[in-house]
């Protein structure tokens, strides 16, 4: 018998009467209800369907069904599929699984497929071993955006069923799965294709994850400081600098690439801090000058927090240590190009 430890134990009648199975796929479904009980749902004399499990929006797991004990809820994949219910509020699209609930199906998926030998991989047909949704055969030209006209589907007897829903659908293909069998990128990692061309005015969690990469205020308002620490690292980048993060850009924050290789004599390099208050004034502010129009911002005497940030784009595109100061090796680096090593 097969009981998942840790979650609570609720078991439907049926769980005594229906015969024994020995699994090889996991079904995802969603109640399209809000404010459902599921356990009693399934316990009503009018419903022939069960499942082996539940998961409410808060993340709480229960098993209603052994996974050895057939639970009718995918039509001829009922002897071979552990199906997994999830609460919505009767708005799956819009609504979809909480960060809760997809941390307990990555749990039950987990511990049904090591239990029972299934692999985390999307099933190839219906009878194949793996993960599905319910109703994976029931729009064949477009399975994910459930588009097309529907047919008769070996998991339903109703013709055109859409669950999980299209949301749903995607996160389990693109979160859930990678996260069950190990496979997700790290939390921070680059996932290119998720990433939103982003420029002046865009705000959201890309901006932030750039900000955070230069190190300047991560408000997630892609502003001027921004744009400033974007430009100087195309710059540095060898990239076209428009100050516009799209593909490319996105491509080099993630695996920065070429070495900047600007060669002047126009200056000497000069060492100096130039937030520092040793300098002379007048040596500072001419420096200044030089310093923000080097960093295409306009030649201003002040170094702004704007320069700051272009300081911080330039020293991450050149693969410099990011701390916003101008020394020997960021000064050297921008007026003579990176030092051979
Ligand atoms: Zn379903």
């Amino acid at each position: 018998m097969a009981r998942m430890p840790g979650v609570v134990w609720d078991p439907l009648p049926e769980n005594r009467t229906e015969p024994y199975i020995n699994p090889s796929q996991i079904i995802v479904h969603t109640a399209v209800d809000g404010n459902v009980n599921i356990p009693a749902y399934f316990r009503r004399r009018d419903v022939f369907v069960e499942s082996h499990f539940w998961i409410t929006r808060s993340g709480r797991i229960t098993q209603m069904m052994d996974t050895h004990r057939q639970a009718d809820a995918n039509y001829r994949a009922n002897n071979s599929a552990i199906s997994i219910e999830t609460e919505d509020d009767g708005d799956p699209e819009g609504n979809p699984w909480t960060y809760a609930q997809i941390q307990s199906l990555v749990r039950v998926i987990k511990w049904a497929a090591s239990t029972h030998g299934i692999p985390i991989q999307r099933c190839r047909s219906s009878t194949a071993p793996g993960v599905g949704w319910h109703s994976m055969w029931s729009y064949p030209t477009d399975p994910i955006n459930l588009r097309g006209r529907p047919v008769p589907s070996p998991w339903t007897t109703a013709l055109g069923k859409t669950c999980p829903g299209r949301t749903r659908i995607r996160q389990l293909i693109d979160v859930v799965m990678p996260l069950a069998s190990g496979t997700a990128d790290p939390p921070d990692g680059g996932d290119d294709e998720n990433r939103d061309t982003v420029r002046d005015g865009s705000r959201g969690s890309d901006v932030q994850a750039l900000q955070k990469f230069f190190k300047i205020p991560d408000d997630g308002i892609f502003g001027a400081m921004t744009e400033a620490a974007v430009k100087t690292f195309q710059m540095a980048q060898g990239l076209s600098v428009d100050g516009i993060v799209g593909p490319k850009t996105w491509g080099r924050v993630d695996e920065p690439k070429s070495v900047y290789t600007k060669q002047t004599s126009q200056y000497l390099p000069y060492t100096i801090w130039l937030r520092s208050p040793y300098a002379y004034r007048s040596q500072y502010q001419a420096l200044t000058r030089i310093l923000n129009s080097e960093l295409l911002l306009p030649a201003s005497p002040v170094f702004s927090e704007i320069s700051d940030a272009a300081t911080r784009g330039f020293q991450r595109g050149a693969g410099l240590t990011v701390d916003g100061m101008v020394g020997r090796q960021t000064w050297g680096t921008l007026f003579f190009g990176a030092p051979d090593d």
